[in-house]
């Protein structure tokens, strides 16, 4: 496609109306459920050829997605096509990988699709309990998270850095998992912060040493694992 007068001919979806019903809002994930609140077109000079440039708002969250969008321009009735892009697009909320913690995993896709809602407290409260799981898993056998991240920074599974930075997230997620009558609701910075650590840990602690390992069998496919 040389121009964007092209988009929605030859390629595309069936049909000359925009198929809303398979959109999904980016920030709930719903799809289908918009009203049209704002449209501008724009017709090719000595054409029937048009250009959408729409604005829905979501009937489930409220938010706003853009959606350029065109049907070609040879419209038969039934045979016609038309092609859209939406932004923003919704940020895919992954599975995490196999060769986790069953329960980190669980817990730290809550954590991520908290964040993405802005449930706050429940992003931090969840990654709070994947972190817990991950020391348990990593056999630290403490009474307490405080404990269990010692443990770990004292066997060397945590460096120093990780260490203070672990026990920074144990902080932040304390107030949601003890939670008192009077307690602030999580801020919006604190959440994220304790949520991009998860991610992180999870890639030091199981990432990494995983395709270090994939790299060894690689190099040396005779060899087992050490
Ligand atoms: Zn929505």
């Amino acid at each position: 496609m040389s121009s964007w007068w092209q988009f929605g001919e030859g390629s595309g979806q069936f049909g000359t109306d925009l198929a809303l019903y398979q959109i999904k809002c980016a920030f709930c994930n719903e799809a289908g459920n918009f009203e049209l609140t704002h449209r501008e077109t724009k017709q090719k000079p000595n054409s029937r050829k048009v250009l959408n440039f729409d604005t829905y708002k979501c009937g489930n969250c409220a938010n706003f997605v853009m959606i350029f969008w065109s049907p070609s321009e040879d419209r038969v009735s039934g045979h016609g096509l038309h092609d859209y892009i939406a932004t923003p697009w919704p940020k895919g909320i992954r599975d995490g990988e196999d060769y986790w913690p069953t329960a980190a995993r669980r817990h730290w896709k809550q954590a991520h699709s908290n964040l993405n809602n802005s449930n706050y407290d429940a992003a931090a409260l969840m990654a709070r309990s994947a972190l817990q799981v991950i020391t348990r898993d990593k056999g630290a056998t403490g009474n307490t998270l405080y404990e269990e991240i010692e443990i770990l920074a004292t066997s060397g599974v945590l460096s120093p850095t990780i260490k203070d930075w672990s026990h920074e997230v144990r902080e932040l997620g304390n107030p949601v998992a003890h939670a008192n009558p009077d307690d602030d609701e999580t801020s919006a910075e604190d959440a994220e912060d304790i949520v991009k650590f998860l991610d992180f840990l999870l890639k030091y602690l199981y990432d990494l040493p995983k395709q270090i390992n994939d790299y060894r069998s690689r190099r040396n496919p005779q060899e087992d694992e050490e």
